[in-house]
């Protein structure tokens, strides 16, 4: 890397982990939004509900912008090109912006508001599908927001537990960062170590990304049951074929 790459990417980096701890303090105002809502829902005051569902819309979509925005941030570095103009920063980070946004699913269908409803909808009909839901299902556990593997394909240890944990930016999928460095830079062909993931792992494009820690956060702090439910399209384990090469 240049030194302008570099400092690049140093610069990214502190500008993105900002936007993150505000990404985190999103995601927290909205787990005091659902627990009280959730009170309100036990009371039958659903008035007050709805309002605050509608709280919580406008966050998601503050959050969305400032996700967005962290993204497009770290991007900056890999899609800038040294050249003998002056670079529009603000309109590359803005192109960037725009690329991400467009991948990211609507405020209606965001995992984070689903979360909200179902946890509404579990007040008086815990055990039961929430009406419309039986697709949407299988769309939303792939989406981006979700940690896909609990555990590091190579150590076992639990991905809360990790210290420094890294996530592959085409799969997904996340490990040890020591660990899966030494393994990437060791093979001639870095396979992910996930049993059945055909994606081939490169230094560059397994990074802590901007919502890494606040996802695993989330995921310590909603307890048991959730690892439970992110174990069922966990298809982690076989980490010991580490040794055999391809
Ligand atoms: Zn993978």
């Amino acid at each position: 890397m240049s030194s302008v790459a570099n400092k690049l990417a140093n610069a990214a980096e502190r500008d993105s982990s900002e936007a993150q701890a505000l990404i985190s303090d999103i995601r927290k105002a909205l787990v005091e939004i659902r627990s009280v809502a959730i009170d309100f829902e036990k009371d039958g005051n659903s008035d007050k509900v709805q309002n605050l569902e509608t709280a919580a819309l406008e966050l998601i979509t503050s959050y969305e912008d400032c996700a967005c925005f962290a993204e497009a941030i770290r991007e900056v570095p890999r899609v800038y090109q040294p050249s003998n103009q002056r670079t529009d920063f603000k309109k590359l980070i803005e192109a960037e912006a725009s690329k991400v946004k467009g991948a990211s699913p609507a405020v209606q269908n965001h995992p984070l508001i689903r979360q909200f409803r179902e946890a509404i909808w579990n007040v008086h009909h815990a055990g039961q599908p929430m009406p419309g839901d039986e697709q949407e299902d299988i769309v939303m556990t792939s989406t981006q927001t979700n940690i896909l593997n609990v555990t590091c394909p190579l150590t076992g240890k639990p991905v809360i537990q990790l210290t420094d944990p890294v996530r592959c930016v085409d799969c997904r999928h996340i490990y040890d960062k020591v660990p899966i460095m030494h393994y990437i830079r060791t093979k001639k062909s870095p396979k992910c170590p996930i049993a059945g993931c055909p994606k081939v792992l490169q230094v560059g494009r397994v990074i802590c990304d901007s919502l890494l820690h606040v996802e695993i956060e989330e995921l310590r702090s909603s307890g048991p049951s959730a690892l439970n439910a992110t174990n069922i399209e966990d298809f982690t384990d076989l980490g010991d074929d580490d040794d055999n090469n391809e």
